[in-house]
């Protein structure tokens, strides 16, 4: 196995055979970084390249979403690890896109850090998650084809120690009395979701931003919104 990273202006092996998978990931981050919810550093996006094995194309440990270059990219394994040696090292949340991928019929996965979703999922951590409904934007969700619906937006307690989250994520996946479907919220953190490819899953985190900025806005109007501890 060759570890060495690729010399300058060359492209890793790994990633070769993927220019457009990863072309379309760097104009999603220009995207998310532009509307101001990947800023700095923060986030991570990933697209599934390979399903048995689950193998992922995933943003590298660190880079600045706005600008991704080509080799600011990972192509990890169903462990989360890289396939290859000379990789960068990978997003410190990578297992959360396993997790999500591992579900049938998901092919990318996008997480932000926005200021609505930071928050809201702080204003209902107690409660564990809250209700959007009867928004006609939520029509933009896959499989919902009126306003006259609801959707529970799960919060999950943020933690430094990301297996422990992705186990928590996992098990809510495979409860099937209590679907979690199109994302979820960590708390004072952001938003991750998902969809069958790329273009579902930008679509679903502009619909989900949409809503959580309507629900935010629409309780400070109401003086609803107050920081935790505060009457
Ligand atoms: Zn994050």
């Amino acid at each position: 196995m060759n570890s060495a990273p690729p010399p300058p202006g060359t492209l890793h092996p790994a990633l070769v055979s993927l220019v457009p998978e990863v072309d379309a990931l760097r104009e999603v981050g220009r995207m998310l970084w532009q509307r101001g919810w990947s800023v700095g550093t923060s986030s991570n996006y990933s697209v599934v390249v390979n399903r048995d094995p689950l193998t992922l194309l995933v943003t590298a440990s660190g880079k600045d979403k706005g600008r991704l270059e080509r080799n600011d990219f990972v192509l990890v394994d169903e462990f989360g690890k890289p396939t290859t040696g000379g990789q960068p090292k990978s997003s410190a949340e990578t297992l959360l896109h396993v997790v999500a991928a591992s579900q049938p019929e998901v092919g990318a996965v996008l997480h932000t850090h926005s200021i609505w979703t930071t928050i809201l999922s702080d204003h209902f951590a107690a409660q564990g998650g809250f209700e959007i409904a009867g928004y006609e934007m939520l029509k933009g969700l896959d499989g919902i084809s009126t306003h006259d619906t609801a959707w529970w937006v799960e919060i999950f307690e943020n933690t430094q120690h990301i297996p422990t989250l992705a186990e928590q994520v996992r098990q809510r996946l495979d409860d099937v009395s209590r679907p979690l479907r199109y994302g979820y919220l960590i708390r004072k953190h952001g938003l991750y979701t998902w969809g069958r490819d790329l273009n579902e899953a930008r679509r679903h985190i502009e619909i989900i931003e949409f809503l959580l900025e309507c629900t935010a806005r629409r309780m400070i109007l109401a003086g609803e919104l107050r920081p935790a501890g505060v009457l």
